[in-house]
Order: C-alpha cells, then structure tokens, then sequence
C-alpha cells in the first residue's frame, strides 16, 4: 500500500491535467450510457489491483466526466470553480468533522455560526433570528415546510397530521415543493399552484383567492412559498404584497432563493427581495450564484424558536458538552453532518461581502450582455426579461430540445431547455461568474456556427415545424 501522501501527489497531477483539458476541450465527448460499462472499467471485484493500475482508472474516469467548471458548461444552475471556496471543501475532507457539537467540530462551529449571523443581518432578520445549513434547496425548503407545519398545529410533532392542511406556490415554482408536501404527510393535493403573471410571478390577488376558497371549504391553510428566482425564467415573486397576505391569514412565509436569494450580497440587486425581512424564513444555495462546491444550502429564521421547535431532539449520547447554542445539531435535519460551512467561508473571508456583491452584479452584467446579443439579431427569439441571469431563447426556430441534445451529443456546447407556458426555448444561464463578456458571446458564436455545419439536420425540421 502506498502514503497517503502518494495519493495526494496523484490528486495534484490529476487536477492539474483535469484543468489544462477544461480549456482545451471544454466540453468532454459524452459516452452513450449503454456503452458505459465497455468504455469504463468501473467494476468493484474480489481482488484489488496495482496502485498505478488505480490511478490509471481513476485518471480515465475523471477525463470521461462532464467538467462542470469549463467555459461552455451553462447547463444547470451552478457552475465555475472557485479557488477558495475548493480549498476550504478539501480542508473539510482532511479535517473530516461532524458539525453536530462542539466536541467534535471546535472552531468549525464558529464559522458556520458567523455565516449564518452575517446572512441574517443581511437578510435584515433581528437578535432572534438563527439558520443552518441543509443539504440542498430541496431539503431548506423541506425544513421551512416543516417548521410551518408544527407552528399551525400544536402537538402536530406528537399526534401527526389530523386534518387536511394546504400549501400555497406558483405554478412556475420548483418541483421540490410537491414533493416535500407529499414526504410530511401532507399530500400533493393540497399543494395550490397559483397562476402567474406574463413575467412569470406569483399574482398576489389569486393568493388570497385561493387561501379564502380553501377556509370555506373547511381546509387549514398553513404556508406560502415566494420563489425568488424560479428555475426557469429567474423571476422573482413580490414577497411585499405576498406577506401582506400571510400576516392576514396569519401563514408562514417561505422565500425558496435557492437560485438567486444571492442577490442580497448585492446593493444593486437586493431590491429584487425586498421585504423580505418580513419572510418567517428564506433560503439560498451558495453553490449556485456564489459558486461554492456542492452542496452549501442555508436556511434562516426570523424566529429560532422554530428551528429548535421542530428538529431538537434529546440524545445523551451525543449533546454532552457545551450549550446548545453550539452544538449545532439541536437545529439540523441530519445527525452527522458535514462541514458545508467552511468552503463558503474561505471566500467570504478571502473576497469580503464586498467582493460576493461583484459576483452577483457581474452575473446580471452578462445576462445583459446575452440579453443586448439577442436583442440584435433576427434569428433569435427572446423569452426572458429585465434582471433575470436565465436568459431563454430559440435561434431559427429550431426546436430547443433538438438544439441542446445535438450540442451535447456532439460536444460542444453544455445547455438545456426549458417551458414557460406553450413555449420551449434554450435557457441559457449566466451563472459561472468566473466567464467573461468574451466567454458569453463565444457561446453564440459556437452555437451558430454548429448550426451553419449541421444545416440539414437541425433545420428541416424546423422549417417543418414553423
Ligand atoms: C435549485 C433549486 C432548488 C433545489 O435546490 P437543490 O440544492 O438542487 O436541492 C429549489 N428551488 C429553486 C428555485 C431552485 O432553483
């Protein structure tokens, strides 16, 4: 068996060979998922093999995976790679805590604690206010859906579910809404999908249709969920009027940013959630606008009480030294934990709040610039509007779903598509901050030119199709 030093001097030349093929080869040819296994040896067997036959297979593995961090990945809403934020993640690995106590985390506790205390004031969330980190958007909101619950009901925690409770969300909202509702019992059912508005955002006035319709009938309406940039066009719901509504009905507020609650960092864009300080809760993922690793999610509540409310539990096996204010794991939904806390960190601490805010704004900046693009030329259709980083279009009527697969399949652009109403269209994101204006306009051109090359194939249908 070799040092463990061995393998870290294996992880720096594969690294290294791993970012001097992102710039030469951004996109990696895909392997065809039946051909996998022939193309790979991913086989676990009996007996080990040789360590330079391991790092041989490790290397092949690691070229043949989509580089998420490359100039032409736009596919999902994350992207990049940022130096600090990596070296905090990796240190996190080496230290290998556990973020439920203090015992076993130290010093990692108080990073967690300042983000989450630095966020809160952002946010503009007094003394009371709390948060943690979830593993996910899907999981914060899971957590503000249950913390809405067991304040609706009294006992609820003990006796379960008794009576039928509704949710309310746009229609435009992510998917994670329905599911958690169906997970805490509560059921796909009663979860209203409330129309939106041309621009994708919840319409206010058919809240409050809706919440009303379901007190007559006899349900027990119980939470809200304002979308601050939902996954498609990046519209931003009006959490003012929203919790106007919710202080009438007395209902907890939820604001799922996941992709750009960010936009507090910034003095430019945080006017995009105002009030939403009156929110009883707003989540965010920092691995999507700031561009941390996977996962770093943050839930935060006005009121902490909630959080200790519906995931303390007592276990004297684990709590036994410290207050609870921390030993983390008297606010989280997991027991063991791992530290998402620190690679976030490193950045805020390297760039200062300051620097969060230019890459925020620098994400609107290409949009803008993507957005001007569009604007220009004929061959293109714009779907998406003012202060969004989605910036969905179709060039030539070609159907976007066939655009973006041919692209992939032959390696040259990482994009996908989405609908808003009848429409399906390319949605391009702009969340890398770490691209240029250069790099976004470099992405039409590609695109443009796979057209030219792939006329016959892409076009025919489309002239059928219009
Ligand atoms: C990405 C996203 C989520 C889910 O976050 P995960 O970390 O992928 O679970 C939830 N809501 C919105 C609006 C999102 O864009």
């Amino acid at each position: 068996m070799s040092m463990i030093q061995d393998d870290f001097n294996q992880f720096q030349r594969i690294s290294k060979k791993l970012i001097e093929a992102e710039i030469k080869e951004a996109v990696v040819a895909p392997i065809k998922a039946e051909k996998l296994y022939d193309v790979l040896d991913l086989s676990l067997e009996e007996e080990g093999i040789s360590d330079d036959q391991f790092y041989q297979v490790l290397e092949e593995l690691v070229m043949h995976t989509p580089r998420t961090a490359s100039k032409q990945f736009f596919n999902q809403l994350f992207g990049g790679r940022k130096g600090k934020a990596s070296l905090g993640d990796l240190i996190a690995v080496m230290l290998n805590n556990s973020m439920y106590t203090y015992k076993v985390a130290g010093p990692m506790v108080g990073v967690e604690k300042e983000i989450i205390h630095q966020v809160c004031r952002l946010i503009g969330y007094g003394k009371e206010s709390n948060g943690t980190i979830a593993p996910g958007g899907s999981m914060s909101n899971y957590m503000a859906m249950v913390m809405a619950r067991d304040q609706k009901v009294e006992d609820i925690r003990s006796s379960g579910v008794d009576r039928k409770m509704t949710l309310y969300t746009s229609i435009d909202c992510h998917y994670s809404i329905a599911k958690n509702s169906a997970l805490m019992g509560i059921g796909r059912d009663q979860v209203r999908f409330i129309e939106t508005d041309s621009y994708g955002c919840m319409i206010p006035e058919k809240l409050e249709e809706s919440i009303s319709k379901d007190l007559n009938d006899g349900f027990t309406p119980f939470f809200v969920n304002a979308t601050a940039g939902t996954t498609v066009l990046g519209a931003f719901d009006p959490i003012g009027p929203l919790s106007e509504i919710c202080s009438k009905f007395d209902l907890w507020l939820h604001v799922d940013g996941a992709y750009c609650g960010s936009v507090i960092f910034s003095n430019r864009y945080k006017f995009l959630v105002e009030s939403c300080e009156k929110a009883d809760s707003f989540s965010f993922n920092a691995h999507k606008m700031i561009g941390t690793p996977l996962t770093c999610s943050l839930i935060l509540v006005k009121d902490k009480k909630h959080l200790y409310n519906s995931f303390s539990n007592d276990a004297s096996y684990l709590y036994q030294t410290d207050g609870d204010d921390f030993n983390l794991g008297k606010t989280s939904l997991q027991c063991g934990r791992r530290n998402d806390a620190l690679k976030f960190w490193c950045l805020w601490k390297s760039m200062g709040t300051k620097g969060l805010s230019d890459l925020v704004d620098h994400q609107f900046y290409l949009a803008d610039i993507a957005r001007d693009y569009i604007k220009k030329n004929s061959d293109y259709t714009l779907y998406s509007f003012d202060n969004s980083i989605s910036v969905c279009f179709n060039y030539k009527n070609i159907p976007a779903q066939k655009l973006c697969t041919a692209l992939y399949e032959e390696a040259k652009l990482m994009v996908g598509f989405g609908h808003f109403r009848q429409e399906e269209f390319v949605r391009f994101v702009t969340i890398n901050s770490d691209n240029s204006a250069e790099d976004i306009l470099n992405f039409f051109h590609v695109l443009e030119q796979f057209v030219e090359d792939k006329q016959e194939l892409l076009l025919s249908e489309a002239l059928m199709d219009s």
